[in-house]
């Protein structure tokens, strides 16, 4: 909702300013249909890539910071937000836990995650299946095509 490009440019700021945590890359911005709950605006997406002293739970609690400190309320599930801050991988971490799930349980079925993940990462390996982002991307691409996913 709102400036989406300022929402995004400020949660980067403030993810720079965590103490622990080095901003190392980051993608394109790209505006992509809405997923999930197909009868809204557009969304933008990005995906940075951090080094970090954090462990993952205080990553996340950080993230969650900064999201209700840009205003964002619990709002319906797959609904507009003002931010949603995701970790999608961790080294090659794998965390099954309720609060927080690594890899990020929807991002290899979510082409506005892989693409841009691709764009600084696609030799990432997946730790749980060895998979490259860049294999998995190829396999969403050949089964739905490029649909509503646009590089800005
Ligand atoms: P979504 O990101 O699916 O649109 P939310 O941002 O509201 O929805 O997240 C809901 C919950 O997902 C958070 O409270 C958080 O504990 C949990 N969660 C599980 N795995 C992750 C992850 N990898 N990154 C961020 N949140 C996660
Ligand atoms: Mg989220």
């Amino acid at each position: 909702m709102g400036c989406k490009r300022d929402n995004i440019a400020q949660a980067v700021a403030l993810i720079s300013a965590i103490p622990g945590v080095n901003i190392k890359n980051i993608s394109s911005l790209y505006e992509t249909e809405p997923w999930g709950k197909t009868d809204q605006d557009k969304f933008l997406n990005q995906v940075i890539e951090i080094e970090t002293s954090l462990p993952p739970k205080e990553l996340l609690r950080e993230l969650q910071n900064i999201e209700i400190k840009m205003g964002r309320q619990r709002q319906e599930k797959w609904g507009p937000r003002l931010i949603d801050l995701d970790i999608l991988l961790y080294g090659n971490e794998v965390l099954d836990d309720p609060q927080l799930i690594i890899p990020h349980p929807h991002m290899r079925e979510r082409l506005f995650v892989l693409v841009p993940l691709a764009e600084i990462g696609a030799d990432l390996r997946f730790p749980d299946n060895g998979a490259t982002v860049r294999e998995v991307l190829s396999s969403v691409l050949a089964r739905e095509g490029n649909r509503g996913i646009e590089r800005i």
